[in-house]
């Protein structure tokens, strides 16, 4: 579970101005839900999710993660970004074995549970690739399985799909829902695009700009993708 508590943020920047990135943001997310945080560029999405991963600590409020206030990155919650980030020089395999080095598993059961991971967003044929030899969307599925591959409570994606094309998008959208129905993670997905915060999670947040905030919040009652239409975003931007 995510537990923010009035968190604001602010930042020095060039000639020693501050800028208010976040202002007395809160919210929760519960074990197991999927919520997605929506809302224009520069309100401070990002931020936010840098801060419940640990990449940024300076904040004031209150950060929890399971109960325990977030000081550092940690290997309960996995980040997945829009940039796929894969080693170039490992292929599929040890991309997503990598980090499970540090979990001090025996070089097989590594292979063994990245290879299970692999198979589970549909990239078996490609263990033996290297990143160049992959399309956009295959590279960005190879990142969600070394994430998954850790076995983290938390998932944290910031616009993993953005990069894409509509189509591909649309497969590692199913991949993603197939992936939450199974595993029952606790995902935070970031977005611009309010339909595919609608289709895949159960809540939406809806942020504001300058200063960052939560606008607004809603329960999806059911996935009915075909529902959503222009009533729904003059409801957001309003
Ligand atoms: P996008 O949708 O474009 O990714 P975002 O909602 O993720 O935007 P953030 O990247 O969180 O937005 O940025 C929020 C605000 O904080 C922006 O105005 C940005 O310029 C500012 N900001 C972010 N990081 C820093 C930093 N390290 N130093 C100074 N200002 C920053
Ligand atoms: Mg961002």
């Amino acid at each position: 579970m995510i537990e923010i508590k009035n968190v604001s943020k602010t930042f020095t920047q060039k000639k020693g101005k501050s800028y208010v990135a976040l202002d007395q943001v809160s919210f929760a997310v519960e074990k197991g839900e999927f919520v997605s945080l929506v809302g224009p560029s520069g309100c401070g999405k990002s931020t936010l999710l840098n801060l419940i991963a640990g990449f940024e600590t300076e904040y004031e409020g209150k950060i929890e993660v399971n109960g325990e206030k977030v000081t550092a990155p940690g290997p309960d919650r996995v980040v997945v970004f829009q940039e796929h980030g894969l080693f170039p020089w490992l292929t599929v395999l040890d991309n997503v074995a990598f980090g499970l080095k540090q979990k001090g598993m025996s070089k097989k059961d590594r292979y063994e549970l990245a290879s299970e991971q692999i198979k589970a967003v549909h990239l078996s044929k490609f263990v033996d690739r290297y990143p160049h030899e992959l399309s956009g969307g295959m590279k960005q599925r190879v990142s969600i399985a070394r994430a998954l591959v850790m076995d983290p409570d938390i998932l944290l994606m910031d616009e993993p799909f953005a990069a894409l094309d509509e189509q591909t998008r649309y497969i590692l959208q199913k991949d993603l829902e197939e992936i939450w129905q199974k595993t029952h993670k606790t995902i935070l997905f970031i977005t611009h695009n309010i339909r595919e915060a609608v289709i895949l999670s159960e809540r939406v947040l809806v942020m504001a700009t300058q200063p960052g905030r939560i606008k607004k919040e809603f329960a999806v009652q059911a996935a009915r993708p075909h529902d959503i239409g222009d009533p729904l975003i003059h409801f957001l931007e309003s």
